[in-house]
């Protein structure tokens, strides 16, 4: 799939890690998702909350809502850790974990505000430029 046939719309995908992550203690997820609904609401298909994406329950929901059509926002743990753990999810919904259909955000010692804000630029984003940054 070329850029131009990218997904155009988007959705976001969180995973609060059990809500007891010790990396994520300065994320306060529902202040979070309230954000994400009030100022980008309008700009998503819609956005949806997980504690453990990558277990097994977590997967099959992956499975249900992942889609061709849509560009998912994860806001979970580190970049890298998602490229791992989210896999199978992608697998289990038959949608390609490139740039077209993901983009990653990390939560991982991060604010709520930073997070935020890192949603926002991803929701914004027309290309795949935000992810090949948080990659390289
Ligand atoms: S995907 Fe990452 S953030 Fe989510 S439960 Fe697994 S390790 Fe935690």
């Amino acid at each position: 799939m070329s850029a131009s046939e990218q997904p155009a719309k988007k959705a976001v995908l969180f995973c609060t890690c059990s809500g007891a992550c010790p990396s994520m203690t300065g994320v306060d997820f529902w202040a979070l998702a309230e954000r994400v609904r009030v100022e980008l609401g309008d700009r998503i298909e819609f956005m949806a909350l997980h504690p453990r994406l990558c277990e097994e329950d977590g997967e099959r929901l992956m499975g249900q809502i992942l889609s061709e059509r849509l560009q998912f926002i994860t806001a979970a743990c580190a970049e890298q850790r998602q490229q791992k753990l989210l896999r199978d999810g992608f697998q289990k919904a038959d949608v390609p974990m490139d740039a077209q259909h993901w983009i990653p955000v990390s939560m991982a010692k991060e604010t709520t505000d930073t997070v935020f804000q890192r949603i926002k630029a991803a929701v914004q984003d027309q290309g795949d430029t935000a992810t090949k940054e948080k990659q390289s």
